[in-house]
């Protein structure tokens, strides 16, 4: 299993090609009460316009549109256009705590990410991913 090294480093074990393929699909990640929070106040906007304009609501869970096949905030030539207010799983993306109880985690994840750098072999990645995580607060998750 892993084990401790020295000196993490997000950009050892991963470095974003802004490829775009996490914000595709017909849905996106669902989006907690802290997370409407911090998006609201990265907006500026009030609840109502921003459920108007960016949200998608069905029964409790809130979710964020999807324009074109993607996430609305993904502008092609720009990525993530409400990067600071983005949500704690795009966050957390794409170095998931499951890489580490699960080497095919950690392929199916490469499979979806470019952006991982997978060389190195799946024993030296964890650890460095379970440093990174180890020296790092726990995203603020909720429910
Ligand atoms: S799939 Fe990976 S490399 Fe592509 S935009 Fe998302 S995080 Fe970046
Ligand atoms: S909030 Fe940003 S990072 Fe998350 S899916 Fe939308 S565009 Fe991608």
């Amino acid at each position: 299993m892993c084990s401790h090294s020295q000196s993490p480093d997000v950009s050892d074990i991963f470095v974003c090609t802004r490829c775009g393929f996490c914000c595709q699909g017909e849905t996106t990640v669902s989006l907690n009460e802290q997370d409407q929070t911090r998006m609201l106040e990265c907006l500026g906007l009030t609840r109502e316009e921003v459920e108007r304009r960016f949200w998608r609501i069905t029964g409790s869970e809130v979710q964020m549109q999807v324009r074109d096949g993607h996430c609305i905030f993904y502008e092609p030539n720009l990525g993530c256009t409400v990067h600071e207010g983005r949500p704690w799983r795009c966050r957390q993306w794409p170095l998931h705590p499951s890489i580490l109880s699960d080497e095919s985690n950690f392929l199916s994840i490469s499979e979806s990410c470019p952006g991982l750098k997978t060389a190195m072999g799946y024993a030296a990645f964890c650890r460095i991913l379970q440093n990174i995580l180890d020296s790092t607060k726990p995203p603020d998750q909720g429910a």
